[in-house]
């Protein structure tokens, strides 16, 4: 079944040299919450902008429920976008900024009210209804903003770096709330953000975006655990890259050496013996063990430097190879008791095959 939203082969050339997105292709389904995330320039507002129809595409086409609207204005597609600075009328009312689409579509004042009243009680600010947008505080316009996109129940809602406004912890409450009224009104939300935690908690699916291009696209387990990329892997997430050379393959398996040690890898990309690879692991997925065991998979260095940051502590373990690499654990209470490891002491981690990525070619990010 063809999604809400078909993407063809889509492109936008802002000039001969400046890509603004580079042929992509995408199939959203109805109900889904899919994330756009990358780097600032990356074109994720471009595409954006383009399945809302504020930007034309220069190839491609796209579709929504079914039908060719690439050449087709905002208005005349169901969709609603809601912008970084939430741009309500500064001198209307919450109920009349709610109101204000409904108005301009001809429904008359009873549905609107009854409406107003809904979307004001999904998004939990039901006494709001004859407060100015100034005597609201960030979060609270945020979510006027969000129940007037709602309001007229399009299909697709597009949000921009919605929460890029908010301070911190605003953010965090938000995240949750979107997620919820998401999963409350059944429409499909597509949202643009540089965040990797946004995405990786608010979204089904995270459609990772690199130079105009989709890098990667998958839930956002699958990427974390399984990306596609040294770029996916270093953008998502921390990752420790190494230089290597493949050893023996066999099947998933590759054993690889890396820092005058052998790594073994379950690995999804086959591989062969001599090929030049980057090896990426997590600092989470290390795991401290006595110097001398006796298992597998085992790097051990200096430690060289210690960086407590409240839930646990990142240690730089300089390699006896010779490369650094870091190790985060969390903090257990004996050491927090007895402090940091000393600068300088012997460290040995242990990573597992099934979280060793094995990436073609040299260079990392
Ligand atoms: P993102 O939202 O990921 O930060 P954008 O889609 O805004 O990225 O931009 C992608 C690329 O297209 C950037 O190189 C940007 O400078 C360029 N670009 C965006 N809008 C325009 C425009 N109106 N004219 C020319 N170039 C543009
Ligand atoms: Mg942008």
């Amino acid at each position: 079944m063809a999604g809400i939203i078909e993407l063809e082969r889509v492109s936008k050339h802002y000039t001969k040299s400046i890509i603004g997105v580079d042929d992509v292709s995408l199939s959203i389904e109805d109900g889904e919450f899919v994330t756009l995330l990358g780097p600032s320039g990356c074109g994720k507002s471009t595409l954006l902008r383009m399945i809302g129809g504020f930007e034309q595409p220069t190839h491609g086409r796209i579709f929504l429920a079914g039908k060719d609207v690439t050449w087709e204005p905002p208005h005349r597609r169901d969709v609603n976008m809601v912008f970084q600075d939430y741009a309500l009328f500064p001198h209307m009312t919450v109920g009349q900024n709610i109101a204000y689409g409904l108005k301009m579509l001809g429904v008359g004042r009873a549905e609107r009210d009854a409406a107003v009243v809904e979307v004001l009680r999904l998004v939990g600010l039901p006494d709001k209804i004859d407060q100015m947008p100034h005597q609201l505080s960030g979060g609270q316009r945020q979510r006027i903003a969000l129940a007037r996109a709602i309001v007229r129940k399009p299909k697709v809602l597009l949000l921009d770096e919605p929460l890029s406004a908010l301070d911190a912890r605003m953010r965090d409450q938000m995240r949750m709330e979107m997620k919820h009224l998401h999963d409350k009104v059944g429409i499909t939300f597509v949202m643009v953000t540089h965040d990797q935690e946004e995405a990786l908690t608010m979204s089904d699916r995270v459609v990772v975006m690199e130079s105009g291009r989709v890098a990667q696209d998958g839930r956002p387990q699958d990427i974390y655990d399984h990306p596609a990329s040294p770029y996916v892997a270093n953008f998502i997430g921390t990752t420790n890259f190494l230089p290597g050379g493949v050893v023996a393959a066999d099947g998933g398996t590759a054993k690889v050496a890396v820092s005058g040690i052998e790594l073994t890898a379950l690995t999804d990309r086959p591989q062969r013996a001599g090929d030049v690879v980057t090896v990426g692991f997590r600092p989470e997925k290390l795991r401290v063990v006595p110097p001398e065991a006796a298992c597998g998979n085992i790097l051990s260095g200096r430690v060289s430097e210690v960086v407590y940051y409240g839930l646990g502590l990142r240690t730089a373990l300089e390699l006896d190879g010779g490369e650094t690499i870091y190790v985060d654990s969390l903090l257990p209470d004996s050491l927090a008791r007895s402090g940091l490891p000393p600068l300088g002491s012997r460290l040995a981690v242990a990573v597992e095959p099934h979280n060793v990525f094995v990436f073609p070619g040299g260079g990392a990010p």
